[in-house]
C-alpha cells in the first residue's frame, strides 16, 4: 500500500477520508510572519539597541533569524490516515555558539512565533554567558490526543526534513513545551541512523541512560527558584513562609514549586489546562503531585477550592510565576496584579502592553523577566552537551552548584545594568544579551 493510498483494503480496517478543509485549516492558522508576538520581540530588540547604542548594521542583523525552515511532515495514523503537519526551525544568531534551543509541540505554533522564541534563545544563552547561539524549532500539532507510536513517528520525520541544519557543532535541539526527554530519545535515535553511527551530542534533554544529564528535568524549575530568591534578597526579603502562585503545573511549573517549598515558601495555588486550585493556607505539593500522577490534571484536587486564570495571577501573593502559554499577561491583567515578584517561567508571558505597564509599576512589582528566570533549562543543557562530547559525566551536586552559580552570577550582571542604565529589569537583561551579542558580531566581522 503507498503512503497516500487510502483505499480500504479487505482485512484491514477501514480508513477514514482525509478532509481537505481539516488539513487547510493548519495553513491558514496564521499569516507567518505577520504574528505580534514576534513584532513586539523584534521592536523590543529593536528599541533596546538604539538606548545601547548598538552599531546599526549589527542591529538590522538581530532583527530577523539568519535561517528558518518550513517544512510538511507527513504522518501515517494509527487509522491508516496520512496527515501533513507543519514544522519549523529557525536559527536566529550563532555568534556566541552553535544554535541551540528547544522543540514545541503545539497547535499554536506558527513560523512568527519560533522566529520570537529562536530570537530570545539567542539573549537567553548570552544572558546566561553560555557558549551557544539561539535557535527554536516546533510543529503545529496538539501531542495530546496522539498514541505513542504517532508521536514517535511525527518525531522521525520532523527530523529528517531538519536533517541538515542540526548536528553537535551546528544546531542542538532540546524539549519544549509539548516535548520531553523521550522526544529527544526519538530524536537523537534518527539522526544516529541517518549518519550511521550514534551521534548522542545532536540534542539535549535526553534520558540520562543515552547520555542524559543528571538536573536537566529539574533544571528551568529550579533555575526559576534560584532567581526568585536573588530578587527576593536584592528586595530584601526572606522567602521563608511567602505565599507563591504558579500558572502551569507542566515541568517548570512542578519543579518551581517543589523548589520553592522546600525553600519554605507556600504554594497557594497552582494551575493547568483544566483550571486552577486555590488553598490560602498552602498546598502540600507532594500530595498534589501524586494526585497529578493518577487524574493527569489538578481539577477537583479535594484540599483545595478551584480558582480561575484571571483570578490565580491577580492573587495578593509576593511570587506570581506563569509558566504556561505565552501572552498571559496582557495590560488589564499586569494593572491587577498585586505580587511583589513576577518570576518568569513561561517564555513571554507578558504582552507588550502589558510590559508597558509592568514598566509604570516597576517600584511596586520586581520582574525577573524570562530570558534570566527560565535560563536554568539552557544552562543545564549546555552542560549536557560539554559532558556528551567529553564522555564524562558529573555528579548532580556538581550540576547543582555550577547551575545555581551561573543563575547567580548572571542575576548580578542584570542588576548592574539595571543600575547603570537605570531601567527596569527586563530592559536591563536584554541590554547584557544584546551587549555580549553584538560585541561578539562586530569582532567575528561580516563574512564575506
Ligand atoms: N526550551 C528551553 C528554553 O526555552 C530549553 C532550551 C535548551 O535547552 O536548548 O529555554
Amino acid at each position: 500500500m503507498s503512503d497516500h493510498d487510502n483505499t480500504p483494503k479487505s482485512n484491514e480496517p477501514p480508513v477514514s477520508e482525509p478532509s481537505i478543509t481539516e488539513s487547510l485549516d493548519r495553513y491558514r492558522h496564521s499569516l507567518e510572519w505577520e504574528s505580534k508576538f514576534y513584532m513586539d520581540t523584534a521592536a523590543l530588540v529593536e528599541t533596546t539597541c538604539d538606548r545601547i547604542g548598538v552599531d546599526p548594521n549589527i542591529k538590522n542583523r538581530l532583527l530577523t533569524p539568519q535561517r528558518a525552515l518550513i517544512v510538511s511532515i507527513p504522518v501515517r495514523m494509527d487509522d491508516g490516515r496520512v496527515n501533513n503537519y507543519i514544522g519549523y526551525r529557525v536559527q536566529h544568531n550563532n555568534s556566541l555558539g552553535p544554535f541551540k534551543g528547544g522543540i514545541r509541540y503545539h497547535e499554536e505554533v506558527n513560523l512568527g512565533e519560533v522566529s520570537a522564541l529562536a530570537m530570545l534563545m539567542t539573549f537567553k544563552t548570552a544572558v546566561a554567558g553560555i557558549p551557544l547561539g539561539g535557535a527554536k524549532g516546533g510543529i503545529r500539532i496538539d501531542p495530546r490526543p496522539l498514541s505513542r507510536a504517532e508521536k514517535q513517528r511525527v518525531t522521525r520525520r520532523y527530523t529528517v526534513e531538519i536533517l541538515n541544519m542540526i548536528g553537535p557543532e551546528q544546531d542542538i535541539p532540546a524539549p519544549d513545551m509539548g516535548t520531553d526527554a523521550q522526544t529527544m530519545a526519538w530524536l537523537m535515535d534518527t539522526f544516529s541512523e541517518m549518519k550511521g553511527h550514534a551521534v548522542p551530542s545532536v540534542v539535549t534533554g535526553k534520558p540520562i541512560l543515552i547520555g542524559g544529564s543528571k538536573g536537566r528535568t529539574e533544571a528551568t524549575g529550579y533555575g526559576v527558584a534560584y532567581t526568585t530568591a536573588a530578587a527576593a534578597e536584592h528586595l530584601g526579603f526572606d522567602l521563608q513562609g511567602k505565599t507563591v502562585a504558579i500558572q502551569g503545573f507542566g515541568n517548570v511549573g512542578t519543579y518551581a514549586a517543589r523548589k520553592l517549598s522546600s525553600m519554605g515558601m507556600k504554594v497557594v495555588a497552582v494551575s493547568d489546562v483544566s483550571g486552577g486550585i486555590y488553598n490560602p493556607d498552602g498546598l502540600d505539593i507532594n500530595h498534589v503531585l501524586k494526585y497529578v500522577a493518577t487524574r493527569t490534571y489538578v481539577k477537583d484536587y479535594p484540599r483545595a477550592e478551584p480558582i480561575n486564570n484571571t483570578d490565580l495571577l491577580t492573587l495578593d501573593v509576593d511570587v506570581l510565576i506563569p509558566a504556561a502559554l505565552g501572552g498571559q499577561i496582557d495590560a488589564d491583567i499586569a494593572r491587577k496584579l498585586k505580587c511583589r515578584i513576577l518570576a518568569e517561567g513561561a517564555n513571554g508571558p507578558v504582552t507588550a502592553e502589558g510590559n508597558e505597564v509592568l514598566k509604570a509599576r516597576q517600584e511596586e512589582i520586581f520582574v525577573v523577566p524570562d530570558i534570566l528566570a527560565n535560563a536554568g533549562g539552557v544552562i543545564v543543557s549546555y552542560f549536557e552537551w560539554v559532558q556528551g562530547l567529553q564522555s564524562f559525566f558529573w555528579s548532580a551536586e556538581e550540576i547543582s552548584e555550577r547551575l545555581f552559580n551561573i543563575m547567580e552570577a548572571a542575576f548580578r550582571e542584570c542588576i548592574n545594568f539595571k543600575n547603570k542604565f537605570q531601567t527596569d529589569m527586563r530592559t536591563a537583561t536584554l541590554m547584557l544579551g544584546i551587549h555580549r551579542v553584538s560585541e561578539a558580531m562586530l569582532t567575528r566581522g561580516l563574512f564575506p
